[in-house]
């Protein structure tokens, strides 16, 4: 009977999982391509400061253009080419392409506030991303202080020495440290006394709900003064009303990102917001 049971388990779950690895193995192929062809592109959100209520900085999100497909989230790609080991050319192209933007920005008398880049575990396990990052720094004239680089709690979950090392040396040189998704992770309190990071973005999860969870509502103020008293700024994600807005400003909380500022906006885009000298309500 088990034996039986065993075999038809086994039958059922063998389409599903060919599915899977076909599906992963097309994708793989796709975004070998897609780096080659050309298909990936940035698009930056403005981030604005609650003090002065201006834009204060921007994060690149990568867009994938497939040429079937259409528009793929970052939510379906990302993944598998963290699985496959894709995301760090990808990484490589994202960073070199933000970089470049930013540099292309100073020189025409804008953006004077630092680009954010999302970095994924593999690739900071790269021994060579340490060289990288000077080396995309240099040829574009920046000064480490006009990078940011964003990690998730997650990275502590691999190899914390080499992370944390990793993250040191960053720090040491003046680039920007953020923790993405913060509150998301298991490992925020123990590691974040060692972590030298610069700034908290709380995640979205906590600010949809803020007006009516009461419980998002007094994580999102623990992590406030949490931040605060280890010095870091905190930024909030997804804010997309004027009520979220007006009780993070409340709350003490440094910078916004979200809809309600701006979506993620292609460069020529995010050019001509900046030039319009937005400013919060
Ligand atoms: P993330 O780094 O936390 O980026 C914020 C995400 O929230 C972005 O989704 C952004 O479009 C979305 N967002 C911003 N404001 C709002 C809002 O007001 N409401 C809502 N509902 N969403 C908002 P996106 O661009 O789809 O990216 C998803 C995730 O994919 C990112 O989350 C990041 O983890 C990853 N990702 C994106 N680009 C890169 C990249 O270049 N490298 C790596 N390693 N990961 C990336
Ligand atoms: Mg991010
Ligand atoms: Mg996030
Ligand atoms: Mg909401």
């Amino acid at each position: 009977r088990a034996k039986e049971d065993g075999r038809n388990n086994f039958q059922f779950f063998e389409p599903e999982m060919n599915f899977r690895a076909n599906r992963i193995f097309g994708m793989e192929r796709d975004l070998h391509n897609a780096l080659a062809n050309g298909e990936f592109e940035l698009h930056y959100q403005p981030q604005a400061d609650l003090t002065s209520g201006r834009a204060c900085g921007a994060e690149a999100l990568i867009r994938w253009n497939h040429p079937e497909r259409g528009r793929v989230s970052p939510a379906e790609f990302i993944p598998v080419a963290e699985e496959t080991g894709q995301i760090v050319a990808m990484g490589e192209w994202v960073l070199r392409t933000a970089c470049a933007q930013l540099a292309y920005w100073r020189k025409n008398g804008m953006a004077v506030f630092p680009v954010a880049v999302n970095l994924s575990i593999r690739q900071l396990l790269q021994p060579s991303l340490v060289d990288l990052v000077r080396e995309v720094l240099a040829e574009n004239n920046l000064a480490p202080v006009d990078l940011e680089l964003e990690i998730t709690e997650g990275i502590m979950m691999g190899d914390a020495k080499a992370a944390l090392e990793f993250l040191s040396t960053m720090h040491e040189m003046g680039v920007q440290l953020s923790i993405d998704d913060f509150g998301t992770g298991y490992s925020s309190l123990n590691y974040l006394k060692n972590l030298p990071v610069d700034k908290l973005k709380v995640d979205q999860s906590f600010v949809r709900d803020i007006e009516i969870d009461s419980s998002d509502a007094a994580i999102v103020r623990s992590i406030i003064s949490l931040g605060h008293r280890l010095d870091l700024r905190v930024i909030a994600e997804g804010v997309e009303t004027l009520a979220e807005l007006d009780f993070l400003r409340m709350r003490g909380c440094d910078e916004i990102q979200g809809y309600y500022f701006s979506r993620p906006l292609p460069a020529d885009e995010f050019e001509r917001f900046i030039h319009s000298n937005p400013r919060l309500a």
